[in-house]
């Protein structure tokens, strides 16, 4: 049947269902996509070049005897293949994304604008010193601004994305300990945790012990004291943790675990919920990574490539990595390079995290975001980002299941867990399926791991009041469909995606990453 939705627009309904198949198989702006290898052939080329002329090759044995095997496509061909593609894609200039944890705010393009400045983007990691002051003294900036706004006195710029400032925060640790002739051997990690946590401890070669939640969705306090003694090196945790809940008892949780000689390292992941708001240096965390691509707004996911720069606290302010940047008593700005030259912090460094400095074009945009906000602005964004996650989590509560609503207010993001829809058939992967033909990317489903069935909403502070309703409203309407049988509507989807469902067991556990030579036109 078709009707009006909430906009007056007429649905499609049943049409689809009477529509005719296309002849191209493309339905209107949704075009069917081939791989490039079934578009182009080996034998094609996409440029013409003169034959070369060589007496000798200098290849010797190494060159090559069969053609390569790369489909050979025009430039239109080329650039219509890959926006066929793009345009699958999801992405946040399309709609919300409510991928928890993963804070998919919108990326001005003010960022861009002053990423795209040649002083920027048109450097070279190895130019003389001199030629990129302005560059260096932008990572000094960002930096300085770091360091304020976590209330830390040092940070590594260089790690390049969350699990990487984990590792490198982890390493720094580690060295404390060693430097102390105190190698010890196991890290505590809530249960909670997002698993880039225990991966990390375990590849600083630690023991992984976890610590049960308590019924609120915080770190067990009790439970966690009780593992504390003489071989626990530190505690990965996050705060706001993963159940979008505030870990209230940090300064009681950093005390005890300095008091056994430990170190306290902080997911920061999540530093968007209280930036301007709380500075974890004055709870006595010792080492934080801070997502740009997420607190500060720089695109991730498809759509660029994450930066992790670390805080520290003064005890470990010595361990960090190289390089770094500081300003020179001349007023120029000098990448400092070799352990011996430093001096103070970084003088018992772990070593060096990457070849060059981190990433410059994450750094640009981070700041064109910092300063256009000022401390003030910041502060809001953290209050309207916990502000929209409430309206959702107290929009929601009623029809999904909230097992932690009870808890008091959220911080940053709604988590959900399955047990609304016992006895219904579904699951939550076929709610987060349902929602793709909504238009919607789902949330973040099955983690954390401490509900069943967990769905964690994040909604950000870009969203308007509208959109918010709009999410609200299609969520609304799926819960009232699972209660109401509609199973196929469930177990069915995706119906509008280009693929449909797919095996997602098959396909992480026998990914089929290369073309089979034998489909080579
Ligand atoms: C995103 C995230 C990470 C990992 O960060 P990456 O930049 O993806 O490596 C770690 N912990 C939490 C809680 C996160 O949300």
């Amino acid at each position: 049947m078709s009707g009006m939705n909430r906009q007056g627009r007429e649905t499609r309904g049943d049409a689809l269902a009477e529509a005719p198949e296309t002849i191209s198989g493309n339905r209107a702006l949704q075009l069917n996509e081939p791989l490039s290898f079934e578009i182009g052939s080996r034998t094609r080329t996409g440029v013409d070049l003169p034959e070369a002329e060589l007496e000798t090759s200098r290849l010797g044995g190494l060159a090559r005897t069969e053609p390569m095997d790369v489909p050979g496509l025009s430039e239109p061909e080329t650039m219509r293949h890959f926006t066929r593609l793009s345009r699958m894609n999801y992405a946040i200039d399309m709609g919300l994304f409510p991928l928890g944890s993963c804070t998919m705010k919108h990326n001005p393009r003010l960022n861009e604008k002053a990423a795209r400045m040649k002083g920027f983007a048109d450097i070279h990691p190895l130019q003389p010193q001199g030629t990129v002051q302005g560059a260096l003294q932008l990572i000094v900036e960002l930096a300085d601004w770091l360091k304020a706004l976590t209330g830390m006195p040092e940070v590594a710029m260089s790690p390049k994305a969350g699990a990487h400032g984990e590792l490198c925060g982890m390493l720094a640790i580690r060295a404390a300990h060693e430097a102390n002739g105190d190698p010890r051997k196991t890290v505590l990690v809530p249960e909670s945790a997002h698993g880039t946590n225990p991966a990390t401890a375990a590849f600083c070669g630690y023991d992984v012990d976890s610590i049960p939640a308590t019924a609120e969705g915080r770190v067990d306090l009790e439970a966690l004291k009780g593992k504390l003694g003489p071989h626990v090196a530190g505690i990965m945790i996050t705060n706001p943790n993963t159940c979008g809940l505030f870990e209230r008892d940090m300064i009681e949780i950093c005390k005890a675990v300095h008091e056994a000689g430990g170190y306290v390292y902080c997911d920061g992941a999540n530093f968007n919920a209280i930036v301007g708001k709380v500075r974890p240096g004055d709870l006595g965390i010792d080492a934080m990574h801070i997502n740009l691509h997420k607190t500060f707004s720089t695109p991730h996911g498809g759509g660029g490539p994450g930066s992790g720069p670390v805080v520290f606290s003064s005890r470990l302010a010595p361990y960090a990595p190289l390089p770094f940047v500081r300003k020179a008593s001349d007023g120029q700005y000098e990448l400092i390079e070799e352990e011996q030259a430093a001096s103070g912090s970084h003088g018992e460094s772990f070593g060096r995290m990457v070849a060059f400095h981190g990433q410059m074009g994450m750094f640009v945009r981070a700041l064109a975001y910092i300063k256009s906000h000022g401390a003030d602005g910041l502060k809001q964004v953290a209050e309207d980002a916990v502000l929209n996650a409430n309206y959702i989590l107290r929009q929601l509560e009623g029809v999904l299941t909230a097992p932690f609503a009870g808890s008091g207010p959220c911080m940053h993001e709604a988590l959900f867990s399955d047990a609304w829809m016992k006895g219904s058939g579904l699951s939550t992967l076929d709610v987060a399926k349902a929602m793709i033909d909504e238009g919607y990317h789902p949330m973040t489903m099955y983690f954390p791991l401490v509900v069943d069935g967990a769905m964690l909403v994040e909604p950000t502070e870009t969203e308007s009041k509208a959109d918010l309703d709009q999410f609200i409203h299609v969520l609304r309407g799926l819960a009232a469909a699972v209660k109401d049988g509609e199973t196929e509507r469930f177990k069915g989807a995706p119906f509008y995606a280009p693929l449909r469902r797919l095996d997602e067991t098959q396909a992480a556990r026998k990914p089929r990453l290369t073309r089979m030579h034998d489909e080579a036109a």
